[in-house]
């Protein structure tokens, strides 16, 4: 249970960032809460609440989609932008949106700390993978200067860097101000697919494929799948195998060849050959969905 010394509900991106610099007390940004309320490390002494900055709002802005921190699952299901019946390959982040957890959560849970928290197997998570999603920080340095330009503040770090690095990103005092991607081409199509022990519940794996077709040759190709590493992976090997060429001549043989690089530990849910098969076949429905 989250036990702080310290609330504080900043209105402007300065004082809220020199709030998380602080050495002491030890202070995180605080979302919808619904993560820190239950998992919090037990040293949180104090929350910086993102409520007034201005952070929930959707806005499209030079072809870039711009998704603010604040902005809270259900928004991103309700929007009509990306909402699950929304045209258009964007849709599957409101689907995925909607995969992530009941109702009530969805209300409070934010799209910075579903990033921020990303388990193996995130369907919202995976999906913005695909969708070429960026993290934007503030309150960043480069540590090889001595003297800090104004423009080192701000950091544009590509999700899957982020996956990997969040703790070193986080730990300098900053905070995620959006979440951004490219705004796919009309002809762009998406697909998430999942495996799960029930339908309503969390996947085990699933796997999102975005690209466009064009006389059975695929173009921009995006794969992620969730549930085989400690976070959702892109299928990097596989997007560049079939880039620009005909589907049915090569996916299956870049399939296999990317499945190599695949190596999953197993759990309680499912074994490690579980998981690596199961993965195989969900990347070939998501892929096949849009072909
Ligand atoms: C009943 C229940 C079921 C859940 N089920 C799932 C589930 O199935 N899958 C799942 O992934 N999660 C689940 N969660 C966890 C949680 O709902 C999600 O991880 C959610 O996305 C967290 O978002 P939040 O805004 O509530 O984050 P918070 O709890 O506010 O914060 C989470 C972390 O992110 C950091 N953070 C938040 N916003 C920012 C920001 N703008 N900049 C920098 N750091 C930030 C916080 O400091 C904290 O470390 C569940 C939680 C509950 C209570």
């Amino acid at each position: 249970m989250l036990n702080v010394k310290e609330y504080h509900r900043p209105q402007g991106l300065m004082e809220a960032v020199e709030l998380l610099k602080r050495k002491q007390p030890r202070t995180v940004v605080l979302g919808g809460g619904t993560w820190l309320t239950g998992e919090a490390p037990r040293d949180i002494e104090a929350v910086v609440d993102i409520a007034n900055l201005g952070l929930n709002r959707i806005v499209i802005e030079n072809n870039l989609l711009r998704i603010g921190a604040a902005v809270t699952h259900q928004q991103l299901v309700e929007s009509g932008l990306m909402g699950p019946d929304t045209p258009g390959a964007l849709h599957v982040i409101g689907q995925t949106a909607q995969a992530m957890s009941g109702l009530n959560i969805r209300n409070r849970a934010t799209i910075a700390g579903a990033v921020v928290t990303a388990d193996a197997s995130s369907p919202l998570v995976t999906a913005l993978l695909a969708c070429d999603a960026e993290v934007v920080v503030a309150g960043a340095r480069d540590k090889s200067k001595e003297v800090q330009d104004p423009g080192d503040f701000w950091k544009v770090i590509p999700l899957a860097g982020f996956l990997t690095y969040r703790r070193q990103v986080l730990d300098e005092g900053t905070l995620i101000t959006e979440i951004r991607m490219p705004i796919p081409s009309p002809d762009t199509r998406s697909s998430y697919q999942r495996v799960a022990r029930t339908p309503k519940d969390y996947p085990i794996l699933c796997a999102v494929a975005s690209f466009a077709m064009k006389d059975g040759i695929a173009g921009n190709v995006r794969v992620a799948v969730g549930g085989v590493a400690p976070t959702p992976i892109r299928l990097s090997r596989l997007e560049f195998g079939l880039e620009k060429k005909r589907l049915a001549d090569w996916f299956e043989g870049e399939l296999e060849a990317q499945m190599q690089t695949v190596n999953p530990q197993g759990d309680w849910l499912g074994s490690a050959e579980y998981r690596k098969a199961m993965a195989r076949v969900l990347v070939r429905r998501a892929v096949m969905a849009i072909a």
